[in-house]
């Protein structure tokens, strides 16, 4: 596993920035769920955004989720994250294919159409936090940009990409969020506003063979660029049978009648990882004497 997020500011502390490359992550995704070339597009991106964000979390502890639901044929998609980069998701409907856009390109936004973006952040307290903001593009990184401007009030630059070999998995996949600080100069945002209008694409730099350093670098050139951190980010799906049977058992005691009464074993299977997870129904009965 070569993927890897770096953090740190840059331009005299004006903006802080987060880079990931995360090919691996994002093969894995396509290779779990067997996504077609615009769902591995979509999930990649998305996928992407959660490592990136992961990063930005304050504790140990702290737990991130992104879903879109939306009108379109890819049904929705769901990422989560943690603090340490530790990545999975999955979308509705894997299969989806539809004609490339009119620059050629798997047209992710034709997938999503119309949704809504939420933004889960469980940082430990009663409730966990949620900003949610219509999709305004469905291309995902703008409607992160978006999130960003009006839940969390941030002017927010972010680029996400993934791009395929012509087998269809994934050649390269990486992405970046800056982040303007409130104190920032206007000869600081002129520049950033520019270099970002002129910045071609996050693939085609990787494909290129530049490090996500080397392309904040060169974003900021001329500027001083420090980085505070660089943190591995794979996919890890925590799943277990342990976790299913709590869920089972917090079904209750009437519902677990009901599969005991079917007298057949119950399977089921992570929307994550697609690992599947089996019950008999001695071990159903077990349950049904312990539930409450
Ligand atoms: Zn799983």
């Amino acid at each position: 596993m070569s993927d890897y997020i770096i953090r740190g500011m840059a331009a005299n502390n004006q903006v802080r920035f987060f880079a990931a490359t995360t090919r691996d992550i994002v093969e894995t995704a396509r290779s779990i769920s067997n996504t077609s070339p615009v769902a591995t597009a979509a999930l990649g991106r998305l996928l992407t955004a959660g490592a990136l964000m992961g990063a930005q979390c304050k504790n140990d502890s702290d737990m991130l989720t992104l879903q879109i639901q939306c009108s379109g044929p890819i049904g929705g998609l769901t990422v989560t994250a943690d603090a340490h980069c530790n990545v999975k998701g999955y979308v509705n409907n894997p299969d989806v294919i539809i004609p490339a856009n009119d620059k050629g390109k798997l047209d992710v936004a034709k997938a999503l159409d119309l949704g809504v973006l939420s933004v889960i952040k469980d940082i430990g307290l009663k409730e966990p936090y949620c900003g949610q903001t219509q999709l305004v593009s469905g291309e995902i990184a703008e409607d992160l940009t978006y999130y960003f401007a009006t839940s969390e009030q941030i002017p927010t630059s972010v680029a996400l990409g993934v791009l395929m070999n012509r087998d269809n998995t994934v050649k390269q996949a990486g992405g970046f969020i800056i982040q303007l600080m409130p104190f920032a100069s206007d000869e600081v945002i002129d520049m950033l506003e520019k270099r970002l209008g002129e910045f071609t694409s996050i693939t085609s730099c990787l494909d290129k063979g530049q490090t996500p350093l080397d392309i904040v670098k060169e974003i900021f050139d001329g500027y001083d660029v420090e980085v505070t951190d660089e943190i591995p980010a794979k996919w890890h799906c925590n799943c277990s049978k342990e976790r299913y049977y709590r869920g089972v058992m917090s079904l209750g005691r009437k519902e677990i009648a009901a599969m005991v009464a079917e007298d057949k074993p119950i399977e089921v299977c992570c929307s994550f990882c697609k690992s599947k997870y089996s019950f008999s129904v001695d071990e159903l009965k077990e349950m049904l004497a312990k539930a409450k």
